[in-house]
């Protein structure tokens, strides 16, 4: 399957946030904050475990504005500091803001202020261009160990075990090459299209 960055002969330019849905959007600004995650306060790492639950709907509306509001009073004490309290105001917006992608991109813009950041590596992970969607033969494998190997992956965020999944899939008697071959890839994230498909999550 072509991804984001092949389709457009290897450029990047702007990613086309707006196409995920919200759920995917956040995820994609808290996987950004995770590549930083030794440098965001704990106080604003709330912020982020806030919005991955909320994603999720883990916690309410109220919980997660009570959440970003204090998020919006973090102190800020250096220029460091600052980009890594704003990474994760920015990943909380996504859950709340009207345009959640332009708050996605925020994150983007603030994480780079301290490291390199594979957005679009994420962007792809999360991301399913071709609007691949197998159909029900395919996904007609007879496996409770399969899908407990998928939830305990996503409950546990073991992204590093989808090729162990794909293995327990194939013996399960999936025949989906593209599903196969993209849980064997090396790097995943919270809201890989693979696994989301798995578990029935969008
Ligand atoms: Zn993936």
């Amino acid at each position: 399957m072509a991804d984001y960055g092949r389709q457009r002969g290897g450029d990047e330019g702007t990613l086309p946030l707006s196409h995920l849905a919200r759920r995917k959007q956040i995820f994609f600004a808290c996987n950004c904050c995770r590549q930083i995650w030794n440098l965001i306060p704990e106080q604003s790492k709330i912020a982020v475990e806030a919005a991955e639950k909320y994603a999720d709907g883990l916690i309410s509306k109220e919980e997660m504005v009570t959440v970003y509001n204090a998020s919006c009073r973090t102190p800020i004490r250096t220029a460091r500091n600052a980009a890594a309290v704003s990474s994760a105001w920015a990943a909380a917006a996504t859950a709340l803001w009207d345009a959640p992608w332009s708050a996605a991109a925020l994150t983007v813009t603030h994480v780079r202020r301290l490291s390199n950041v594979p957005e679009l590596q994420i962007f792809n992970d999360l991301h399913n261009p071709t609007e691949y969607r197998p159909t029900q033969a395919v996904l007609a494998y007879d496996s409770c160990l399969a899908l407990r190997l998928a939830q305990g992956i996503y409950e546990d965020r073991a992204f590093d075990r989808l090729p162990i999944l794909a293995d327990a899939l194939e013996e399960a008697g999936c025949v989906d090459q593209n599903l196969l071959d993209h849980c064997r890839t090396e790097r995943h994230y919270c809201g890989c299209w693979a696994l989301d498909l798995i578990l029935g999550k969008k």
